[in-house]
């Protein structure tokens, strides 16, 4: 006897499928926010980025924790025309002793982004490791929240970096929150390039 019941699934599964994407027909600039513990988030936000260029549209990369230029995404995605790429972390470590110093640096940081944030020409604006001068409190959450919100209607920007804190989680459109299951890292494997960085 000829099995329907897959079929019978199938057809009801399309229609919820079929119904829920003409429900989503609007469009509009998305806030997202990529963080946890696990591996994955910045480099999300360059898959981003490159799609974004597959359209013919500019995008801005802010890196706000950067202790090396080598990396394949600025050596790749840095050359590229259509974007904007800045490294606002210069000098800026997890080691630093003086919190002044670091402070002036993730508001010259912000600065950066905030002319992005500014400009229309830019369909994306990534914020890549951000997260970390809010729950420092390097940069005034409310003053982050409120250039964010003043942004282009239709500029897209994502936001990475473990910990986010809830006030970003709260505006935000899409926010998604990678798990560390295992990291080769801790295998003693060292960072791989064009995986890790
Ligand atoms: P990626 O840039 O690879 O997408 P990420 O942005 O999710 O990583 P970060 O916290 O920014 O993660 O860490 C950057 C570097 O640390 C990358 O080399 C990444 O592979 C590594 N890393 C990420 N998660 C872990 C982890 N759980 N344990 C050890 N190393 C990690
Ligand atoms: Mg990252």
């Amino acid at each position: 006897m000829p099995d329907n019941s897959h079929s019978l699934r199938m057809e009801r599964k399309k229609a919820v499928v079929d119904a829920a994407i003409a429900r989503a027909d609007q469009d509009k600039g998305l806030l997202l926010v990529l963080t946890g513990n696990g591996k994955g988030k910045s480099s999300s936000a360059f898959g981003m980025v490159a799609r974004t260029l597959g359209y013919g549209l500019k995008a801005g990369v802010a890196q706000f924790l950067k202790s090396r230029r080598d990396t394949g995404e600025e050596g790749f995605l840095g050359n590229q025309p259509g974007v904007e790429w800045r490294v606002l972390g210069d000098g800026f470590t997890w080691e630093t002793q003086n919190r002044e110093a670091d402070i002036a640096t993730a508001k010259r940081g912000w600065e950066v982004a905030r002319q992005m944030l500014k400009d229309e020409s830019l369909h994306l604006v990534v914020l890549d490791e951000l997260t970390y001068l809010l729950s420092y409190g390097y940069l005034d959450e409310k003053e982050v929240c409120s250039d964010l919100a003043a942004r282009p209607t239709m500029q897209h920007v994502v936001i990475t970096g473990r910990a986010a804190p809830q006030c970003l989680l709260d505006i935000a459109d899409t926010v998604s929150e990678i798990r560390d299951v295992k990291h080769a890292f801790r295998s003693g494997i060292r960072a791989q390039p064009g995986i890790d960085l």
